[in-house]
């Protein structure tokens, strides 16, 4: 039973408890905050705030020692087994993350006839990078061919019969996403590893699985995580790019001589520590039982579809699960109309197209809503937010 550890951890976000009568079902967008990482903010800049890497006096240097120290809590974070051949360069969140591998590393990884696997129905942020990267290089006469991956929305997956057609000699990197911010569905990563074999490096879009569900690179084995802080209860403006190092050459991005957000690798420390004190392992059931309870409700409501599909079936059947996203469209109401009643009843939803590329659904003018769980979302409010869409029928 759940419910006592459950309790206890939501009376840590201060936003949630001073405003009982909202629910905030949106954190795919951003998390929001437990006590302990506005304390550490707080800590931070009243005891040690000095700029990183310069300075022999104590503020400066134990700010140097916070950054280091982070890096090593990122790695630990991700189970990485070989930490001194890593790297963690912090960044902004996601979309800058991805832009750092595909124009800092990437770039100048690939060759004349290369090809990369990229996804063309995931977030927009997972494809500008790297067809960026191809402009790049194209421009010096490096000709790089660009492999859309499909997604399937039968299995909640990449097209697993695509995906091997696609993969050949030539193919020289993958870039997927890990939860889809759309469809919720927990993408197969073993299976993109044993279709593109043991050299190719595989750069893991994580923005909706960090502080989800237990994450580790070694048992994924994939060479890029990339995510954002925001979205793991750490501070806005944070994110990190883990680098494993194994593949390909050594990861080094520019700009390592700027002044780093130093306040928000306080936070993301504080919110790394707490995640795991938490117990991603918990938090993934509490939000997977959730996500179980809304769409079987919303499924028995006929004037709703769910995008994407019904995954609700064992994880052996071979569909992936859908893990605290669920994705909708009424019959008749534009989702605009649908996030203004459902903000009238308390509940703050992303009602919208939903920075996605190249899904078919994106062409529908509706748009659609969006619910997205975290730790400090109840089945109370689940039954409400049900309720609430069932009287529109
Ligand atoms: N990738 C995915 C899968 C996302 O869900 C998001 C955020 N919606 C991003 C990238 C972009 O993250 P950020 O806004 O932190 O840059």
């Amino acid at each position: 039973d759940l419910r006592p550890w459950h309790s206890a951890l939501r009376t840590e976000f201060p936003i949630i408890t001073n405003h009982p009568e909202l629910a905030f079902p949106d954190s795919a967008a951003t998390s929001q905050k437990p006590q302990a990482v506005l304390d550490a903010a707080h800590t931070y800049l009243t005891t040690s705030n000095a700029n990183a890497g310069r300075g022999a006096y104590p503020w400066a240097n134990r700010t140097t020692d916070l950054v280091e120290r982070t890096r090593t809590r990122v790695k630990e974070f991700l189970g990485d087994p070989t930490p001194e051949r890593s790297g963690v360069h912090f960044v902004g969140g996601t979309t800058e993350g991805l832009r750092v591998v595909a124009l800092d590393w990437l770039a100048s990884w690939l060759t004349d006839g290369d090809e990369i696997i990229v996804p063309y129905a995931d977030h927009q942020a997972n494809l500008s990078p790297w067809l960026e990267a191809r402009r790049l290089l194209a421009r010096q006469g490096i000709g790089v061919r660009v492999r859309p991956l499909p997604y399937q929305a039968a299995s909640g997956d990449y097209d697993p019969a695509a995906l091997a057609a696609m993969t050949g000699p030539r193919t020289r990197f993958v870039a997927a996403t890990h939860v889809h911010h759309v469809y919720g569905g927990d993408m197969n990563v073993h299976r993109l590893r044993e279709a593109v074999g043991p050299e190719v490096p595989i750069c893991l879009d994580a923005a909706q699985s960090i502080g989800h569900l237990p994450v580790s690179v070694a048992d994924l084995d994939v060479d890029f995580v990339v995510f954002s802080g925001h979205k793991a209860m750490a501070l806005p403006g944070t994110g990190a790019v883990w680098a494993g190092g194994a593949r390909g050459p050594a990861f080094r991005p520019g700009g390592w001589s700027g002044t780093p957000n130093t306040v928000g690798i306080a936070g993301l420390h504080a919110a790394l520590d707490w995640l795991d004190a938490a117990g991603t392992d918990r938090i993934e059931r509490w939000t997977l039982a959730l996500t179980a309870r809304l769409t079987d409700g919303l499924r028995r409501l006929s004037p709703y579809g769910i995008l994407g599909c019904q995954l609700s079936l064992p994880a052996s059947s071979g569909v992936q699960r859908r893990l605290g996203i669920v994705t909708f469209r009424h019959r008749d109401s534009p989702s605009d109309d649908l996030g203004f009643i459902l903000y009238s009843h308390g509940f703050m939803v992303r009602a919208d197209s939903l920075c996605q590329v190249g899904a078919e659904e994106s062409d529908d003018k509706r748009g659609s809503v969006r619910v997205s769980l975290h730790v400090y979302n109840t089945p109370e409010e689940i039954e409400r937010l049900l309720s609430v869409l069932a009287s529109l029928t």
